[in-house]
């Protein structure tokens, strides 16, 4: 799989506007400002790559990016935001669902949240359904940098400790887009997935 030409294809608001359901998709999913985009451009070493979703009227958008292969990285609206109108969110949370649902390409997911706070409810019923779908998971406990390397261990083991309760393939790994730790385990899991 080529990362490094990862290419924008489309963006869409349901699923029925998406390209072709062919092939293997892999979907990063996360809390706003869990890191998802940088994580996305650290994997592909763009600077402006998951930007393309961040362009106003994108954010609540699927979008889909290229990596060869008949093989894509799929950026997932953020979900968990505060300020956004209720009827707003729950149209955001259509899209959201109704990828997760249909997708028949969707091979595995990539949860992303924050190392000081992972685990927040919307982590967990995204856990519960992925293991319930049978999809394997990567978390990811992006911005590891901000702990101490003690207690970025710490909470590693905490949080591999407390996912057991949902069973299913779910890994836990610490990432860093600012120190580039994880980027090889993730790379890896995803060329795992597709190839699957
Ligand atoms: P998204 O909303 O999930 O796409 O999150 P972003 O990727 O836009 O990141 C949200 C904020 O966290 C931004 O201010 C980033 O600069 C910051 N951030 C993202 N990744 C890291 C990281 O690895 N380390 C640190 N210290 N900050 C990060």
């Amino acid at each position: 799989l080529n990362f490094r030409n990862a290419s924008f294809i489309t963006s869409a608001a349901k699923i029925s506007q998406l390209t072709s359901d062919g092939g293997a998709e892999v979907a990063f999913a996360g809390r706003s400002n869990a890191g998802k985009s940088s994580s996305m451009n650290t994997l592909c070493v763009q600077t402006n790559l998951a930007r393309t979703s961040k362009t106003p009227g994108r954010t609540q958008l699927i979008n889909l990016f290229d990596i060869g292969q008949d093989c894509r990285l799929v950026d997932l609206p953020g979900y968990g935001f505060a300020k956004v109108p209720l009827e707003l969110k729950e149209k955001w949370q259509l899209a959201l669902t109704e990828y997760l649902e249909k997708r028949e390409s969707l091979c595995a997911v990539v949860v992303l949240m924050d190392v000081r706070h992972p685990l927040k409810e919307v982590d967990q019923m995204l856990l519960q359904w992925a293991v319930a779908s049978d999809l394997p998971v990567l978390a990811l406990l992006t911005k590891c940098d901000k702990l101490k390397s003690g207690a970025r261990k710490a909470q590693l083991l905490k949080v591999r400790e407390a996912i057991t309760v949902f069973g299913g393939d779910i890994q836990v790994e610490l990432f860093s887009s600012l120190k580039k730790l994880g980027v090889e385990h993730l790379s890896q899991f995803i060329e795992t997935q597709c190839y699957r």
